[in-house]
């Protein structure tokens, strides 16, 4: 019989450990389900300008290390393999399950922090030529592509940094964009357009990726969205930055999503529609993205799970957690309104 967990979080961005931090602090000894490349979307950034209390910016993998750390110093357990499939209670007090594989972890809450993954075009090419000149992810391969012609596809704040960060790679750097206008910040926007080498292209769309018969980088079909000449760029490495998209698939069906796949939550908690599960993060966020953002809302959820646990009559309270009055106060408390 497995042990039961009093928290299981699934998922490792800055929303997992930081749900893990705050679990742990509550002696809730929390096992973090965080994935083979733990640490998120972070793990493929370069520098983080804008998450608080790093006046000079900090490596987006070294703010992960220091999350998942700083998660570790109060107790928390990791295991780094990917959640398989869950069977979540529908019931208050009832007992999650969370397997990995053949193994069968179960716990009274779970915390779903799964995040986001990046967005596909979708285009012909596309998936054959991954990681043969079409990539995702700058810092994993800009070294690819040094001094060649490099194609960025998106109009928003990643294509603008991943431009600014690959044109120190490549000879030239073209922003292909769908609009005139740009949802990236202007801050942004500026940068790139101050880079020498980096051209814009637009509204072009990309039409498809060929394969160069000759084994170099690929051909770059580029279709003009008013109507006007087509482009071909010849042999370049392509960037796709066009957002991201829900890891939701291992609780479809079961935990109520929108129609882009994002979780639902009640009002402005972390709760799902199952009983002592919750969400956060990119998983839950179409708005906001950030790490700041997704490291709050991991908060909350540790402390919703913490609520839950406390002032739920079927679940016992856990040992080492505090006896409390906060049921009134916090968790029976209706959700509060979005
Ligand atoms: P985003 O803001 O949603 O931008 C996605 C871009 O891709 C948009 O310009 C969109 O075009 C385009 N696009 C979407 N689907 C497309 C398709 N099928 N074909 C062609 N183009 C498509 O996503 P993001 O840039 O990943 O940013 C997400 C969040 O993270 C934002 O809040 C952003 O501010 C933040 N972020 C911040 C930083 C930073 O501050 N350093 C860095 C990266 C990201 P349309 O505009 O026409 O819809």
């Amino acid at each position: 019989m497995p042990k039961i967990e009093n928290v299981i979080i699934v998922g490792s961005g800055p929303a997992g450990y930081t749900a893990a931090l705050y679990t742990s602090r509550a002696n809730l000894e929390p096992l973090v389900v965080e994935g083979f490349l733990w640490g998120g979307l972070l793990q493929q950034t370069t520098e983080v300008e804008n998450y608080p209390g790093f006046p000079e910016g900090i490596m987006g993998p070294a703010l992960m290390q220091a999350m998942r750390d700083q998660a570790e110093r109060f107790g928390t357990r990791f295991e780094t393999d990917v959640a398989t499939r869950v069977e979540l209670a529908g019931e208050p007090g009832g007992i999650h399950k969370v397997f990995v594989g053949d193994e069968e972890h179960q716990a009274r809450t779970v915390i779903l922090s799964m995040g986001a993954e990046h967005k596909k075009l979708g285009v012909p090419g596309e998936d054959e030529l991954g990681g043969r000149g079409v990539s995702y992810c700058a810092t994993c391969d800009a070294a690819f592509f040094k001094d060649r012609h490099i194609v960025v596809v998106g109009g928003g704040d990643s294509a603008m940094e991943e431009a600014i960060f690959l044109a120190k790679f490549g000879s030239k750097v073209s922003i292909v964009h769908r609009r005139d206008e740009f949802r990236a910040s202007q801050i942004m926007l500026d940068r790139a357009k101050a880079s020498e080498n980096i051209e814009f292209l637009t509204p072009y769309l990309v039409e498809r990726f060929e394969a160069d018969e000759a084994g170099g980088l690929p051909r770059v079909h580029l279709r003009h969205v008013g109507g006007g000449e087509p482009l071909v760029i010849e042999g370049a490495g392509s960037f796709i930055a066009i957002g991201h998209e829900p890891q939701s698939e291992l609780v479809a069906g079961v935990i109520d999503t929108d129609d882009e796949g994002y979780v639902i939550t009640q009002g402005r908690s972390t709760r799902t529609n199952r009983p002592g599960v919750f969400a956060a993060g990119d998983l839950v966020d179409h708005t906001y993205r950030q790490a700041v953002t997704a490291a709050g809302s991991g908060c909350q959820a540790a402390l919703d799970a913490e609520w839950y646990l406390r002032d739920t009559p079927e679940v016992p309270t856990p040992a080492g957690m505090p006896e409390g009055d906060l049921a009134e106060a916090q968790w029976a408390a209706p959700a509060p309104d979005a």
